[in-house]
């Protein structure tokens, strides 16, 4: 029996993870789970899968499921903060932890389970690209497994040789599929007066909202390409991007003999769950079966830099070095929050990630406390760039 935490449990790959979970009630105990202030789906949650601990970032929704919780009866104990969420990751009794909670307020979390040596399975992939190498340095200090559930890099890891001295030596490039979201295509210059409900409409993935914006806006790949600089070793010039709207091939790995290892499936984010949870093994995911000849076709192209100018930021992020993931991470949070409350064009999302990116990407920030300094300058400076591009 293995007990896991699930931090941002009532978002989109916080409920996939319950899904799988609950095809598998023998073999996985929920300890505890985590959110910001969903308290209504929180306690549904508890209800049905009856955690130690429920903890929710905000005071005031903490307490209204704690009222909740106990009018029904319910044993599970309710924690409030951030520092909670911390210590429900890390807690010796904690075999695993889903790390889930969308941008960098879901950095803090990760590196305690991190640190704690648990199993980490990655969705917040905004921890690497925040701070990929202290995130991997706690890994490797704490000596847990790091499993991304990104499809991609899931794809990726199941691509590589099993023993991770071989991936440098024996591995040309790798490439990350994209599916080139709603606008793959469309002109470019009809992209000014999208709504946000039109970028969220995603043609194959049903996921978060902020997610969905960077696939239409192509920054989600940008944050992968760092993402996968960090889990695999891999310098950014072995590092490619290719549209494949489909969907289907989520990932590939080009060895020196020529050869091309991919992992294919539908695309349902339960199996990249499901292999993080069982890892070595394979267990029931709940996804369809993958059926190629309905599919019938697969088709691939180089991503069109008009159209998805922001892809390139990942690459001078990675070139700059010191702070400049951060920043640019920052940047891109403050941009879409921006384009979803209104207040900001989709195509200004590049210009703030750009300028921001201009602007304070050479500084250095060697230690966690002046990576989380470089955050808050760069989300005031993006916060500047987008109150001088509002609409
Ligand atoms: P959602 O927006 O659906 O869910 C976000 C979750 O994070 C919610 O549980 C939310 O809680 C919680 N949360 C947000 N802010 C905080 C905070 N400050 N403290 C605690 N909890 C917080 O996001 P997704 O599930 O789509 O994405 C989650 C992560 O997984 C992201 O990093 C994303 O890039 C990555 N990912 C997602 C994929 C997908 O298919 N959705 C695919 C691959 C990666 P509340 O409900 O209370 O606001």
């Amino acid at each position: 029996m293995k007990r896991i935490t699930i931090l941002g449990s009532t978002g989109s790959i916080g409920r996939s993870t319950l899904e799988v979970l609950a095809l598998h009630a023998q073999g996985f105990e929920v300890y505890a789970l985590g959110a910001r202030r969903s308290d209504d789906v929180l306690l549904g949650q508890c209800l049905r899968f009856a955690p130690r601990y429920a903890v929710l970032e905000d005071a005031q929704a903490a307490s209204r499921l704690q009222q909740a919780l106990r009018e029904r009866g319910a044993t599970t104990e309710v924690l409030a903060g951030a520092g909670a969420l911390q210590q429900v990751a890390a807690e010796p009794q904690v075999d695993m932890v889903m790390a889930a909670i969308v941008g960098a307020a879901g950095l803090d979390s990760a590196l305690a389970a991190a640190r704690a040596g648990k199993r980490v399975l990655l969705a917040n992939k905004e921890s690497l690209v925040v701070a990929g190498e202290l995130f991997m340095r706690a890994m490797r200090e704490g000596g847990g497994e790091l499993l991304p559930i990104d499809s991609e890099h899931s794809a990726i890891l199941q691509s590589l040789p099993e023993r991770r001295e071989r991936w440098s030596e024996d591995v040309r490039e790798i490439t990350l599929t994209a599916s080139g979201g709603p606008f793959r295509a469309a002109d470019p210059h009809s992209l000014e007066h999208i709504t946000p409900d039109q970028a969220c409409a995603h043609p194959n993935w049903s996921m978060g909202r902020k997610i969905s914006v960077d696939s239409a806006t192509m920054m989600n790949k940008a944050l992968e390409v760092i993402e996968a600089h960090h889990l695999f070793g891999m310098p950014a010039q072995r590092i490619q991007v290719l549209i494949h709207p489909q969907s289907i091939v989520h990932s590939m790995v080009t060895y020196h003999d020529g050869s091309v290892m991919a992992q294919l499936g539908v695309p349902d984010m339960r199996t990249p769950i499901a292999y993080g949870l069982a890892w070595p093994r394979r267990i029931a995911s709940g996804s369809a079966w993958l059926d190629l000849a309905r599919i019938g076709r697969l088709d691939f192209e180089h991503p069109d830099p008009a159209r998805f100018p922001g892809l390139r930021l990942a690459y001078e992020a990675l070139d700059m070095a010191g702070g400049a993931c951060a920043v640019l991470n920052a940047a891109n949070e403050v941009a879409v929050q921006a384009f979803l409350d209104g207040g900001l064009r989709f195509t200004d999302i590049h210009r703030v990630n750009a300028r921001t990116l201009e602007r304070l990407g050479r500084c250095r920030a060697p230690e966690l406390d002046a990576l989380l300094d470089l955050d808050e300058r760069a989300r005031r400076e993006a916060a500047a760039q987008a109150r001088a591009l509002a609409r």
